[in-house]
């Protein structure tokens, strides 16, 4: 039998229990037992937060508009190398190199990715571990990306109120144009966050040209059009539901979250008193009429609920619908200026905050998550700063393992690649150690000269006489490859191994 959801029961499936929280499979049984599956995939009403003024907002809106300018930017801005393109940041697939600034990627460096992508989570958890779900409140795409087009919504069709008044209305000419004027607007603006994403894949300026004669390659027109939908329908459509039915990050945020973790709470002792929240009428105007009266600072105004860009209600605990952006902690400090009390009735601050003890920062757990962060970080950058600008190595061909001449000598075979990773033209000499008396041939090549960022490979021959009564089957021996020209000047050595019969 499908129950109803009532809002009792809808408080009790939002809500977590303290900070410790619910845990996934608790959530899961509820809404199993308790909701069908309309209630779960379906919205019950649509979210149309009021715009606020305050601390957070000014710096949600700062990071809002770097995260953009980042974005949007770049790809056009260029860079002057000595080789290569001129474009400050470019993944060129095609030639296997990504270029950020001075900083040139080869295909091999693709393990600096893996580091960064733990290096991302390490200090996702540290940083949700000390405060919250800041990255969900003002980094993440899907936060900064529905920020925008509330903005448009709001800039076209007016605040909360006119909102609202026009989704009730019936549809005339001013609603019409309105809500055209809306999509239209989230449509350019996911077009271009599509064609963004694009540029960084090749030079922006040629890019754009050829898409917009029709030019360009079909992929380009294809990744744009899937960032293009997938913008329109995450940002313009779903919104905060995103962040409520989809994304598995709010599910597992409990499981870093412990009493000493800041979060935005109501202060439920100060807000609701002994008699609970009231209204400002007559007499309980004045704070402290109210507090003889044991009644809290809560001035029961809904404006922490209608700033929420997630619908949720603050005062009733913790949920899994906060996003941590602290727009109603914005919302409340101004009621409470307003009302010429102190200000943090709602605010950053852990369980034990709340309960009047003291917050300890520095655990066992953010000391790991933090010295992960910190191991990470210098591992990469370390990393980098010592990756090596000439690059050899020497790959023994191993059908066959060797071959015996009509001399009697012993051929094996390698194949060089050398990798001149610098920005200026080299030359080399190759040579053999360790094989007394062998010959080493290159057949026709003769000059081991490489362009600035290029690379080469030559198929080399090794000869060896073997000695009578020599019965040793694997010789160990090392290639030289002595820099002539160029940035490099030391040489490299490369181990490798003989093979006879
Ligand atoms: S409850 Fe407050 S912090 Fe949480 S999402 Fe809503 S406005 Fe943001
Ligand atoms: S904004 Fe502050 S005073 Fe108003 S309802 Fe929310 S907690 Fe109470």
């Amino acid at each position: 039998m499908k129950r109803k959801a009532t809002s009792s029961n809808l408080r009790k499936m939002q809500l977590l229990p303290g900070v410790r929280g619910l845990i996934l499979a608790d959530l899961n049984d509820w809404i199993v037992q308790n909701m069908s599956i309309e209630q779960v995939i379906q919205p019950k009403n649509s979210i149309q937060p009021r715009s606020v003024e305050g601390r957070f907002r000014t710096i949600k809106t700062g990071i809002l508009v770097f995260a953009y300018a980042t974005f949007f930017l770049l790809p056009w801005l260029r860079w002057t190398r000595e080789v290569g393109p001129d474009q400050a940041i470019l993944f060129d697939i095609p030639g296997r190199r990504y270029y950020m600034f001075d900083l040139v990627m080869h295909a091999q460096d693709i393990f600096w990715l893996t580091a960064l992508l733990f290096l991302s989570a390490v200090l996702l958890f540290f940083v949700t571990t000390l405060f919250g779900r800041v990255f969900c409140g003002y980094f993440c795409f899907q936060t900064l990306w529905t920020d925008a087009f509330r903005w448009i919504e709001k800039f076209i069709q007016g605040d909360r109120v006119a909102r609202l008044r026009l989704e009730k209305q019936p549809w005339n000419g001013e609603k019409i144009r309105k809500v055209v004027l809306t999509h239209a607007a989230w449509l350019f603006l996911a077009m271009w966050t599509g064609l963004s994403f694009a540029l960084y894949w090749g030079d922006a300026f040629e890019l754009t040209g050829k898409f917009l004669t029709g030019q360009a390659p079909a992929a380009m027109y294809a990744t744009v059009l899937i960032l293009m939908t997938t913008t329109y329908l995450a940002a313009g459509w779903a919104k905060e539901y995103v962040c409520l039915h989809m994304c598995p990050y709010s599910r597992f945020q409990s499981v870093m979250f412990d009493q000493d973790t800041m979060i935005v709470s109501y202060d439920g002792n100060r807000g609701e008193g002994t008699a609970g929240r009231i209204k400002p009428i007559k007499e309980m105007r004045d704070q402290a009429a109210r507090q003889q009266a044991g009644h809290g600072d809560c001035v029961d105004c809904g404006l922490c609920v209608q700033v929420c860009p997630t619908g949720v209600d603050i005062r009733n605990g913790l949920q899994i619908g906060c996003i941590h952006c602290a727009l109603c902690i914005d919302a409340c400090d101004n009621i409470m200026d307003k009302q010429g009390w102190k200000r943090g009735l709602v605010r950053y601050t852990s369980e034990h905050g709340l309960q009047g003890e003291k917050t300890k920062i520095l655990k066992l757990r953010t000391v790991g998550y933090g010295l992960a962060t910190l191991l990470a970080t210098v591992y990469l950058v370390w990393s980098i700063a010592s990756s090596k600008l000439l690059e050899v190595t020497a790959v023994q061909i191993r059908s066959p393992l060797f071959v015996t001449l009509s001399d009697g000598r012993i051929q094996n075979s390698y194949e060089v690649k050398i990798n001149n990773k610098t920005m200026e033209p080299a030359k080399y000499q190759l040579a053999i150690e360790g094989l007394p008396g062998a010959e080493l041939e290159m057949g026709q090549i003769t000059d081991l000269s490489l362009k600035p960022d290029s690379s080469m490979r030559v198929l080399t021959k090794i000869r060896y006489t073997m000695q009578p009564g020599d019965t040793q089957k694997n010789r160990e021996f090392q290639f030289r490859l002595t820099p002539l020209e160029g940035k490099v000047t030391e040489p490299v050595i490369i181990p490798s191994h003989f093979m006879t019969p």
